[in-house]
């Protein structure tokens, strides 16, 4: 019988030295994991510092990722180390659409869209907030995927990602698109000032990179010959 796949877990190789991370293949991986005395490699697939995705095992078996939770999980692996230096852009783009085929594939994206502190898609280490709640037996002293990969932050990008409807065109105008840059530097200088934690100038940032306004400035800039 299929196994019911409940989480998509992401995990780092840890693969790193003096401060460099290295380009793990999948390959590797299997022959450390055989070494371990296990069949074969623990993670499903692996994902390369330029985005290429390596299969590993079988989704259909079970995989050896997080111990206690390998029936219903899958697992991602990213090649490096998380604790030395983050994903690479590629490898977050090339994680982000692997997680939404999953997603998918296993019929989660409702529940991890209703759900938002569900831990659908988890880094390793929040195996231990799932101990807290009841639904893991064995916590973990890791930090996988590694202390620069952050989980919220790749669980808002999928987010948008799955929610992310085609925009109207907008109403360009000359005199809106310079209020709307000059009230922007406003708020990114008054929030300077006031100090605001990372995560509100991450929510402004993200603002600041929608299309729409994004392309307002630039053409406003364009018109001032900027
Ligand atoms: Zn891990």
């Amino acid at each position: 019988m299929a196994r019911k796949i409940e989480r998509i877990v992401w995990h780092t190789a840890a693969h790193g030295r003096d401060g460099q991370a290295f380009d793990t293949t999948a390959a590797q991986i299997d022959q450390w994991h055989r070494e371990r005395g296990w069949s074969e490699i623990g993670y499903n697939v692996v994902i390369r510092f330029d985005g290429t995705i390596e299969q590993g095992r079988d989704p259909r078996k079970i995989p050896a990722g997080v111990a206690g939770i390998n029936e219903t999980t899958y697992h991602i692996c990213f090649s490096g180390h998380g604790d030395i230096v983050p994903l690479t852009p590629q490898q977050l783009e090339s994680g982000i659409q692997h997680t939404i085929e999953m997603l998918q594939k296993y019929k989660l994206t409702d529940k991890f869209l209703s759900e938002p502190d569900g831990l659908i898609v988890m880094g390793h280490r929040e195996v231990n907030e799932l101990v807290k709640r009841g639904f893991a037996p064995t916590p973990t002293t890791k930090t996988c995927p590694g202390r620069l990969v952050d989980m919220n932050l790749a669980r808002l990008l999928i987010r948008q990602r799955l929610t992310v409807t085609p925009t109207p065109a907008y109403a360009y105008d000359s005199q809106s698109a310079r209020e709307l840059l000059q009230g922007l530097q406003q708020v990114y200088s008054a929030a300077a000032r006031l100090k605001l934690p990372e995560e509100a100038m991450r929510s402004l940032n993200q603002f600041r990179k929608q299309p729409e306004v994004d392309d307002a400035i630039g053409r406003w800039r364009q018109e001032q010959g900027d």
